[in-house]
């Protein structure tokens, strides 16, 4: 079981993951600005961080930077959830500093099953270093 930030401007989108991880045993911390985020991933240390993309104001790819830039949280695994499905944005996702990504619409039957996948370590694609 494991703290996850969830960084998501839409309420029903933030609804359903937290109420899946929650389900799964999880502790959640939700912001619904990249600012704020931010400022929770320094304060809680969650084991894992699930950015939207789309955000109000700062960008995802934005907030993804600033967490790498900080050294005390540059391990946490991030996983953009994302509707894009471009190649172009796939590559930008990682660029950023995202570990990897998942599309939007979740799915709810295994989305606690990919999110299990990192927390075990088991993805190392895009690792910050
Ligand atoms: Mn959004």
């Amino acid at each position: 079981m494991a703290k996850i930030l969830i960084i998501e401007d839409n309420e029903q989108n933030l609804y359903l993951e937290s109420f899946i991880l929650q389900k799964n045993g999880h502790e959640i911390v939700q912001a619904r600005n990249g600012e704020t985020g931010i400022a929770l991933a320094a304060k809680t240390r969650p084991a894992l961080i699930l950015l939207d993309i789309q955000l109000p104001g700062m960008d995802g790819y934005t907030v993804a930077r600033e967490l790498r830039k900080n050294q005390t949280l540059a391990h946490i695994p991030i996983i953009a959830v994302t509707s894009y499905a471009m190649t172009g944005d796939r590559d930008r996702i990682l660029e950023a500093g995202c570990t990897d990504y998942i599309e939007k619409p979740i799915n709810p039957d295994t989305f606690h099953l990919e999110i299990a996948r990192y927390l075990n370590g088991g993805v190392t694609r895009g690792t910050a270093a």
